[in-house]
């Protein structure tokens, strides 16, 4: 069921907060007979220093050379290397320049901080007391944009993470929601059907059917990832997916090589 499927969204012990070795995630993936991974460790933060978040910059040629030797060992599976990294206003000609440096296969684009505040991470949870809802989504949209726009990436990752806690303005979000979508279909960056979002207490894929099929509408290439943080995630949620995706009207996923996109029919 799963054969048709990428996972293009694979973490590594190597960012201080996901587990297992490389070749573990790469075992699992074959358990599924996935058609592709995609190794997308979090790229050194540029902005602030924390071990928890992302590997340290000297650590970045290992995450590549680890890649490579690995290719080299499974020549049975399709692997493609790829960088989640932070889109933060202020680092986007460094972040450039880091990316630049390294022959990625795709770089992912993720809004994990608005305007100073990392609103997924648990251990700033305390922030959503009194915070306006409203104003916290309706920037989180227009940062994603924003890194649609940047030319930074080439996936946006989990594309409304903000729903991450199931805390939701009282609002009408859908003009945000049309505005944020004509940007990122102008732009010609792919978006990620992430299943990681099953697993958080809003208890659903990122993102929204609602938001995925406004995308797909507009013509904006679907990608497929699990947000692995260890080996068993790997495909985590896939048993519903390709009812899911064709449900959404997604009829084929973007697969990436040295960052340019082709796609695979599900
Ligand atoms: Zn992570
Ligand atoms: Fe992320
Ligand atoms: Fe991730
Ligand atoms: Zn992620």
């Amino acid at each position: 069921m799963t054969q048709s499927l990428i996972d293009y969204h694979l973490h590594t012990s190597r960012c201080g907060h996901a587990v297992g070795d490389m070749d573990e995630y790469v075992l699992r993936g074959r358990e599924l007979d996935l058609r592709q991974l995609g190794f997308c460790d979090h790229l050194p933060l540029l902005h602030l220093e924390d071990p928890h978040l992302a590997m340290p910059l000297d650590e970045l040629p290992l995450y590549i050379a680890d890649f490579r030797r690995l290719q080299q060992e499974h020549p049975e599976m399709v692997m493609k290397l790829g960088i989640e990294a932070d889109y933060v206003p202020g680092y986007v000609g460094e972040t450039r320049q880091l990316l630049a440096s390294h022959a990625f296969d795709y770089v992912m684009g993720s809004v994990h901080y608005v305007d100073g505040w990392a609103f997924d991470d648990p251990r700033y949870l305390d922030q959503y007391e009194g915070c306006d809802l409203m104003g916290l989504w309706q920037r989180y949209f227009e940062l994603l944009a924003d890194a649609a726009e940047s030319g930074l990436f080439d996936i946006l990752a989990h594309p409304d993470l903000v729903k991450k806690f199931g805390m939701r303005p009282a609002g009408d979000m859908a003009p945000v929601l049309r505005r944020c979508v004509e940007r990122i279909a102008a732009s010609g960056v792919a978006v990620e059907v992430n299943t990681a979002g099953m697993r958080r207490p809003v208890g659903e894929v990122y993102p929204s059917p609602a938001l995925l099929r406004m995308l797909v509408e507009a013509g904006v290439p679907v990608t497929l990832g699990s947000d692995a943080h260890s080996p068993e995630e790997v495909g985590a949620g896939y048993e519903v997916m390709p009812e899911f995706l064709t449900s959404c009207g997604v009829r084929e996923l973007a697969v990436f090589s040295g960052r340019r996109r082709a796609a695979v029919a599900l």
